[in-house]
């Protein structure tokens, strides 16, 4: 009999594209192969996001649609994981049919016995939390890239899950649970073997990345056991041979230490982009957002980690519309993008989030209004980050090739080490392809990426 063959769809943020990469090494290891696209596939598992209601309201349409698909050959699955797969569980089951398993944000490992008993008939939901760190022992991640063309050059490495913040507007609290974070022999033995298979780059992840172990020692929390603090552990990443980028992702302002801040100064191989969401400008609504810091404190992490790595390019994430946001609060957050002088950022409107404090606030701003400021906030940020781009051309930077350009035509695409994508001409160049990493001048800039020519590259 043929092998199955799986497809996993995956929405939200990058913990949900490493969890989508677990899931997939656990189905290869069970016997299954991946599909060349969903048409082709028996099993389609989706990763769903509940940041926000449109995420959430995504998966409903999804899986109308996917009646359909399963009517076309009896015996396709369709499994759901990820965030609201946490929230709503097995009530999934009762409101869908044509749902089989549905596994939470804990379970990953059990998703080869869900399949399994789904085979036989049996639909289950398996949604427990797991607290315990074993959770993090899942088989190596795969280490061919998935375009098939040598070994993969990048990849996420978990170093803590969950979050204890409890900001007002935000869900993951209860879709991902606690804070836990992972023994950092093990970390660096993951990125060791991970290295040693041709990996040049790691992204580190975690909720609250920079909480890594909590070793501020913040009332409640002491330092978890195997932990050390998260400058320390990018240090130790850093000196492994063989690794030439370090990056991680999302850290929260008020886990910035000096140490922290001078890292950006003394790594070699950390990255010079910091992903950094600040999500408002006006010190009130920072505060009914419960954030813990202040704009001014932003700024001064922003203006250190300048002062460690002049170059160093700051991107962050910005609501409008949290409920009693006023003009002269909205007006902060323009200002505060200018003087934090962001090259980038994702700006959402808010979104109330069922079981959040916000949900709860009233004084709600007006879907009118929200999408107005958005469009303001966008129109400025826009400028920046085209200014920024601008300010690049003539430049010299390293590019990690990723794939085809979005651009369309045969331009090959990739990242710099400040984030930026970065397109090429393949015919540009010597040995232009998936994996290399090419120096390059940069000779053009768009609103979302550069364009470069390679000056020569190596494998
Ligand atoms: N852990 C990250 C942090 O604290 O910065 C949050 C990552 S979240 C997946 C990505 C972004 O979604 C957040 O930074 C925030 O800007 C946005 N977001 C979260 N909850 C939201 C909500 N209820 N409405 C609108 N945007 C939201």
């Amino acid at each position: 009999m043929d092998r199955k063959r799986f497809a996993i769809r995956t929405y939200g943020c990058q913990m949900n594209v490493h969890d989508s990469e677990k899931v997939s090494s656990l189905l290869e290891q069970a016997g299954l192969d991946p599909a060349a696209s969903e048409a082709e596939a028996d099993l389609l598992v989706i990763n769903t996001c509940s940041i926000r209601d449109k995420a959430e309201h995504q998966l409903y349409s999804d899986l109308g649609k996917l009646r359909e698909w399963k009517a076309e050959r009896p015996g396709r699955i369709v499994g759901v994981g990820g965030c609201v797969a946490q929230q709503v569980g097995d009530r999934l089951l009762g409101r869908f049919s044509q749902l089989d398993f549905v596994y939470g944000t804990h379970n990953l490992r059990r998703v080869p016995a869900l399949l399994e008993g789904a085979f036989e008939g049996r639909r289950a939901a398996w949604v427990g939390e797991d607290p315990s760190p074993s959770r993090f022992d899942l088989p190596m991640q795969r280490t061919r890239s998935t375009e098939g063309q040598g070994p993969r050059r990048k990849a996420f490495v978990t170093v803590m899950e969950g979050c204890d913040m409890y900001c007002s507007f935000c869900i993951v609290p209860s879709t991902r649970g606690r804070e836990i974070s992972r023994a950092a022999t093990e970390i660096e033995a993951e990125v060791r073997a991970l290295v040693e298979a041709g990996v040049v780059e790691i992204t580190l992840l975690g909720q609250t990345v920079n909480a890594y172990g909590r070793h501020d020692v913040r009332r409640g929390h002491a330092a978890a056991a195997g932990t050390m603090p998260f400058a320390e552990l990018l240090a130790r990443l850093d000196a492994i041979p063989g690794l030439e980028r370090i990056r991680y992702t999302s850290p929260h302002p008020l886990f910035y230490d000096e140490a922290l801040i001078r890292a950006h100064g003394e790594l070699e191989h950390l990255c010079p982009h910091v992903h950094l969401p600040v999500q408002s400008g006006s010190n009130r609504i920072l505060e009914s957002m419960r954030r813990r810091y202040t704009r001014e404190r932003y700024l001064e992490i922003v203006e250190g980690l300048r002062r460690a790595r002049p170059d160093v390019a700051i991107t962050s994430d910005l609501i409008v519309g949290f409920p009693g946001e006023t003009e002269a609060d909205f007006g902060d957050t323009l200002a505060l993008v200018q003087e934090a002088a962001l090259v980038d950022s994702f700006s959402f409107k808010y979104s109330p989030r069922p079981g959040t404090r916000a949900a709860e606030m009233g004084d709600e701003v007006s879907p009118e209004v929200a999408q107005e400021r958005l469009t303001r906030l966008q129109r400025l940020q826009g400028g920046q980050t085209l200014r920024y781009h601008q300010s690049r051309v003539g430049g010299r930077t390293l590019v990690l090739i990723d794939g085809a350009s979005r651009r369309g035509g045969d331009q090959l695409s990739g990242r710099d080490l400040h984030n930026r994508v970065v397109n090429l001409d393949p015919e540009a160049g010597p040995d232009l392809r998936i994996g290399a990493r090419v120096p390059v001048r940069i000779v053009d800039a768009t609103p979302h990426s550069l364009l470069a020519e390679a000056l020569a590259s190596h494998p």
